[in-house]
């Protein structure tokens, strides 16, 4: 792709951070350059996706299972009928998305976005952080909470137990490492100065203090199931950016914040429905025969319409969209989890507004089970009850109120 004048061969990983670029015309040749070369393999993806949905289809018929989603949730010990609710009453909540969508094209001075925009920077705020004052805030947003967490947090630093700057031959991203009950966990980050890492070491300390607190388990419960895995991380973002945005006086930079907590929250729930509802379309449709890329990519194009609405325009190679999630490849049915997880973590965040210290020792009883309980009876531990009515609402609630939050803010 030409990038500055210069054509230059980009790694996928590479195209896709430029999602991210201030310019539109720079956002729109990224994602389409990246989505066609997936288009120029598309006899291999046929051959993978149609495959893979028959020995499925073989092996659901083979053990009796009744629908295609239904090995995974029995692994999760979530029961069908909680991820269906858990679902619609998600895709009951799209005109939220809707809703940020056209204030976001408000912000970039455009009639409205294309799905190339929604992760296009606000404000640039251009702010950097030293490592020394990311590693502050993130202690303070855990000492704020409970001053054990902070403590928690400031021996990974303390004892050397984090993997810091980027260099030749590391492995990219972030990552945190629970060994066993017996031995200190490590963090692996990739710091380059921004706000978005601070909240990545926020989010990688969280699960280094889940791992610290589940301590108390056997090696066989010592991890958290899928659903819960990313409770303790996601909520101490949702700390550090609570303490940012109480401290922030500057718009432009709130405003940022705001817009990637819930750009975060968007793509978290709504999106992983979207994976998710047409995951499941693939499998039905597959036991009917082999299906052709066109109807494939018309499958993807449906699903992902029902949550943009007329708020976002596709570009015309995102028909191709599908080919690139790796998730429906290796972990059948895996996407519903982020949703399941951000939900409860907004449900956790607001019952610790409303109730204060009381929530605390719940909370903590929380992480300390790690693995040994079901995901409900895990979360009744901090009060909160996954099979009540209404109860997925309550998060969507939350992102109403953050969205109210951006339009004072604008
Ligand atoms: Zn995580």
């Amino acid at each position: 792709m030409e990038l500055n004048g210069e054509e230059k061969d980009f790694t996928g990983e590479e195209l896709l951070s430029l999602l991210h670029n201030t310019s539109p015309d720079i956002r729109f040749r990224a994602f389409s350059t990246f989505l066609e070369k997936h288009a120029e393999q598309g006899i291999v993806f046929n051959t993978v996706f149609n495959t893979m949905a028959l020995d499925h289809g073989q092996e659901m018929e083979l053990r009796g299972y009744g629908s295609p989603i239904q090995p995974t949730n029995i692994g999760n010990e979530i029961p069908d009928q909680a991820v269906e609710h858990l679902m619609s009453v998600t895709e009951a909540n799209y005109g939220l998305a809707q809703q940020y969508f056209r204030i976001k094209a408000g912000m970039l001075g455009m009639q409205k976005i294309r799905n190339c925009d929604i992760y296009a920077p606000v404000a640039e705020s251009g702010k950097q952080y030293s490592f020394d004052e990311a590693r502050q805030l993130t202690v303070e947003a855990y000492q704020g909470f409970d001053p054990d967490f902070g403590r928690i947090i400031q021996a990974f630093f303390d004892e050397r137990r984090v993997d810091v700057m980027p260099r030749a031959g590391k492995s990219g991203g972030a990552f945190a490492m629970g060994i066993s009950p017996a031995a200190p966990p490590f963090l692996l980050l990739n710091y380059t100065g921004t706000l978005r890492d601070i909240a990545t070491i926020a989010h990688e300390a969280g699960h280094g203090l889940h791992f610290v607190l589940s301590q108390k388990q056997t090696m066989l419960n010592y991890h958290a199931p899928l659903p819960l895995a990313e409770t303790a991380s996601v909520f101490g973002e949702m700390l550090l950016t609570r303490m940012l945005l109480d401290r922030e006086q500057d718009p432009a930079v709130r405003r940022s914040l705001l817009c990637a907590k819930i750009e975060d929250i968007i793509a978290t729930t709504f999106r992983q429905t979207v994976l998710t509802r047409f995951e499941l379309r693939l499998h039905e449709e597959r036991k009917n025969g082999l299906l052709s890329n066109d109807r494939i990519g018309q499958i993807w194009l449906e699903e992902n319409a029902r949550l943009f609405g007329d708020a976002v325009d596709m570009i015309p190679s995102y028909r191709w969209g599908w080919s690139y999630i790796s998730h429906f490849i290796h972990s059948r049915f895996y996407c519903y989890s982020y949703t399941f997880a951000e939900l409860l973590v907004l449900a956790l965040y607001r019952k610790y507004r409303e109730q204060g210290d009381g929530f605390k020792a719940g909370y903590r009883r929380l992480l300390e089970s790690g693995g040994s309980l079901s995901p409900a009876d895990t979360a009744a531990l901090a009060g909160i009850d996954i099979t009540e009515a209404g109860f997925w609402q309550k998060g969507y609630d939350f992102l109403g109120e953050l969205i109210e939050e951006l339009k004072t803010a604008i």
